[in-house]
């Protein structure tokens, strides 16, 4: 075992023994079944929608318990720590309804890890001080060759038994190395080869058992770096502690280290918090399934989301129910406040499919009032698309007609509305500042009609407009129109004599509602026109007349 006096040298004079620690973050007073979780983000990268998944699962545990739920940034790895992600990750989490219960200055704070550097240190030199952690000298290219001879020999990988050289070492030598400057990182002295297995219980997937952890682990990172970190597991067994976290819900790929993780809170005489692993989100690839990634999948970005403007409600409709397939099942408002219930999360991975979230992204915006929906829009437009704002600002009115058809007063409410981002596409061409007049009668959206015939339909029709709340009232003006002008009125009328029509009333309707609105489809015309009042209808049908 090292020296008191050399292992205290290696940090500063001034840091504190644990016990200043354990005083700062009493233990939490927590009602029976309480649950504090967390979300602890890496900021590696972009949300991954995986995240939100398991922050959603996280939060709502442990609102349902009457705990409490907070987010912690993992920046102990920074150099893969990329610029400006804070902010994302603010925005993600706003949208999404997962931003931490607990102020950044909460008493169980920072939640940032690379500023608990001091906590970190004080228990590294405790267990140092014990001897159950060392200073390991042995340099990246050492531990590559003896990577690959432990490959050669067909053994397992890893810093343990007679490969951990630095473990038992002459404490002169590692002396002599200290005070030569060398860099070292300190590792965790595990029970080693003879620890054998380990079983433990998850909330989601019952009881496992796994090999026990027999690698010395690095706990902290070279001493050449500063601030000085630990890695991802040290920082776990002290954060969960100090912060009180009762059960760990997090991915599936962290399964493996538990064993590990559970030695590492016994040697640091901590209570281990319960776990729950989550099964990742997947996707339908060809013929096989794959985890969502990152790399190769837009749709694993929550920027996707945010930036299309799926309305976050139905996002997280979506995952509630892939979280819990009872919640799927559920109507929207309640399954969003019905609990999740971790022994009902499935072991294997569900699969995200885009378009059943577009259908449920469009069956819940039906169920949204215009002003609801307009709000949203101009919310999401705010960064996006300037021009739109100020149309919907100068508009409003016109807007609120314009949301409301085929929306109010029908029995099946449109349901293409699916993103914020579809809005403009959809309802651009009622407001005048997005809709570019049709102007050349010989445009090919009139369908080959005779150009001047276009022209005389949309002038004759200007001329005897009348606006009439009755459907059929209303119509019936397309139906004279047609009339005066030769159309057949039906498709079999006109295929008996084809050369006697210049096209059946369907095509006379059809130069009117391209007149209007600029497209072949639309929705019913009586009610886009009755929504954009007569002196617009009029005013683009005179766009054609010479
Ligand atoms: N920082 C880890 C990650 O980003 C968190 C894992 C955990 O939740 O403990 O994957």
């Amino acid at each position: 075992m090292l020296d008191r006096a050399l292992v205290d040298g290696l940090f500063p004079s001034d840091l504190p023994d644990p016990s200043h620690w354990e005083q700062r973050y009493p233990a939490r007073e927590l009602a029976d079944g309480a649950e504090v979780t967390r979300f602890a983000p890496s900021p590696t990268g972009f949300v991954h929608i995986g995240g939100v998944y398991t922050a959603t699962i996280a939060k709502d545990v442990a609102d349902h318990s009457g705990g409490s739920y907070f987010v912690r940034i993992e920046d102990t790895d920074q150099s893969r720590e990329v610029e400006g992600v804070a902010a994302q990750f603010d925005r993600a989490f706003e949208y999404f309804g997962i931003a931490s219960e607990e102020p950044v200055d909460g008493p169980y704070g920072p939640y940032l890890q690379s500023a608990r550097e001091q906590i970190y240190l004080s228990y590294v030199r405790e267990l140092m001080r014990e001897g159950k952690a060392y200073p390991c000298f042995a340099t990246r290219d050492e531990l590559a060759e003896m990577t690959k001879r432990q490959q050669a020999t067909k053994v397992p990988t890893g810093y343990y038994g007679s490969w951990a050289v630095w473990r038992d070492a002459d404490p002169d030598e590692v002396a002599a190395k200290l005070s030569a400057g060398d860099d070292y990182v300190v590792r965790f002295r595990s029970p080693g080869v003879q620890a054998g297995r380990v079983s433990f219980s998850d909330a989601i997937r019952g009881r496992l058992e796994h090999e026990a952890n027999r690698n010395d682990v690095v706990i902290l990172k070279s001493s050449a770096t500063s601030p000085r970190l630990p890695t991802y597991h040290f920082a776990h067994a002290v954060d969960e502690h100090l912060m009180g976290v009762t059960l760990v819900i997090r991915g599936e790929e962290w399964i493996s280290s538990v064993p590990l993780h559970l030695q590492l809170f016994e040697a640091l005489g901590f209570p281990a918090p319960r776990y729950a692993h989550v099964a990742p989100l997947m996707k339908q690839d060809g013929g096989s399934k794959r985890k969502l990634s990152k790399r190769k999948d837009p749709e694993a970005s929550v920027d996707f989301y945010v930036d299309a403007g799926y309305p976050s409600e139905a996002v997280l409709y979506y995952l509630r129910g892939l979280a819990n397939g009872r919640l799927a099942e559920t109507p929207l408002d309640q399954a969003l406040t019905e609990p999740i219930r971790l022994e009902e999360c499935g072991v294997a991975g569900p699969l995200v499919d885009m378009v059943k979230l577009a259908d449920i992204s469009g069956d819940h915006i039906a169920t949204l009032s215009g002003p609801t929906v307009l709000d949203a829009v101009a919310e999401w437009a705010a960064e996006r698309d300037p021009e739109l704002v100020t149309v919907l600002t100068e508009h409003r009115e016109l807007a609120e007609r314009a949301i409301d058809v085929e929306r109010v007063g029908v029995d099946n409410p449109r349901k293409d509305l699916v993103r914020w981002s579809d809005f403009r596409s959809i309802y651009g061409f009622f407001f005048p500042p997005l809709f570019t007049e049709v102007t050349d009668a010989s445009d090919e959206r009139f369908g080959g009609l005779d150009a001047s015939l276009v022209r005389k339909l949309a002038a004759d029709f200007a001329d005897n407009y009348a606006w009439a709340d009755d459907q059929p009232t209303w119509f019936a003006q397309i139906r004279e129109l047609a009339a005066r002008h030769g159309f057949a009125p039906n498709p079999k009328t006109y295929k008996a004599d084809p050369d006697s029509y210049p096209g059946v009333l369907r095509d006379a309707a059809n130069a009117i509602r391209v007149a209007i609105t600029g497209a072949t489809r639309s929705p019913d015309l009586h009610a886009v026109c009755g929504a954009l009042g007569t002196e617009e209808v009029l005013r683009r049908l005179r766009a054609l007349t010479p």
